[in-house]
């Protein structure tokens, strides 16, 4: 599995799963340029890949404006000269409430960053990855993309919007040779679940915290996804919870 020397744009890396998934790629000895809203955050989690041996640059970016979505693709070629992967990864959950409560600025504004966040990630970096002939890009998905969960129709609805991305982008580029996958992780220990089990609604909430995966092991399978040994894996959601996803990227025997 070698994705060394390959560059990669990780959007939402100022932690979670986003801050995971560039150190391990920077580990596999990927370029990485983290994306986030918050500089700070993104900086540190840069600064310590630096201090690994690691490159990483931080640039600051709202995944709901098309406009710093492109500037941080731009900032990719700018520095290490290409785009190899695109990891579509940020994403938020709150406010959680049933339709009928819900706030309408507040619900738009998570399919703002949720899906169309994602659709400019692939609107940036597709011609790019099409002039090269090669290209990987990873939306992180979730259960909630195929399910209904009560207080979450803007996560379930943009989680949906997503996989249909993931599967439109695969069917216009997988002949120019270009992966498009979609990452369902299971329940990941991250500020999100935390979120989640305040809310106090739907069975998520009353996840224990102890059942959720480690980020560590979403940010494996990313760079598993990245490598030749998931050339077959296109246009679905790859799933970290069952245990055929989880043997596949070596997370288990
Ligand atoms: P998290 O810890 O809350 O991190 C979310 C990341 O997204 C942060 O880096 C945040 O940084 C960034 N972000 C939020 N809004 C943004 C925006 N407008 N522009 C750019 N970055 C933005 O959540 P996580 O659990 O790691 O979630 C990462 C992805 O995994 C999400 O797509 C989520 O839906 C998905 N997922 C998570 C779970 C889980 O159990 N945790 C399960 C399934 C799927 P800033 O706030 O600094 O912008």
């Amino acid at each position: 599995m070698d994705i060394r020397n390959k560059v990669a744009l990780v959007t939402g890396a100022s932690r979670g799963i986003g801050a995971a998934a560039a150190k391990e790629l920077a580990r596999q000895g990927v370029s990485v340029v983290l994306a986030a809203r918050t500089l700070d955050g993104i900086q540190k989690v840069a600064m310590g890949i630096r201090r690994a041996g690691g490159a990483a640059e931080a640039v600051a970016c709202d995944v709901s404006r098309y406009q710093d979505v492109f500037d941080a693709m731009e900032r990719c070629l700018s520095s290490f000269g290409r785009l190899d992967i695109l990891v579509n990864n940020a994403g938020i959950i709150e406010p959680i409430s049933r339709l009928g409560d819900s706030d309408p600025e507040l619900w738009a504004r998570v399919a703002d960053i949720n899906y169309k966040g994602v659709y400019y990630g692939l609107r940036a970096a597709l011609p790019v990855m099409e002039a090269q002939g090669a290209g990987i890009i990873i939306n992180i998905s979730s259960g909630a993309a195929t399910g209904a969960l009560e207080g979450w129709s803007h996560y379930c609805s943009s989680k949906a919007a997503v996989l249909s991305l993931t599967r439109c982008a695969d069917k216009e580029y997988r002949d120019k040779g270009i992966r498009v996958v979609g990452l369902s992780p299971g329940t990941v220990a991250t500020d999100m679940q935390v979120v989640i089990r305040a809310s106090g609604i739907n069975p998520v909430s009353q996840l224990e915290p102890s059942v959720h995966i480690s980020p560590d092991w979403p940010a494996r399978a990313i760079a598993w996804l990245c490598s030749e040994e998931a050339v077959d894996i296109s246009g679905v959601d790859f799933s970290l919870k069952d245990d055929e996803g989880l043997r596949r990227v070596g997370l288990i025997e």
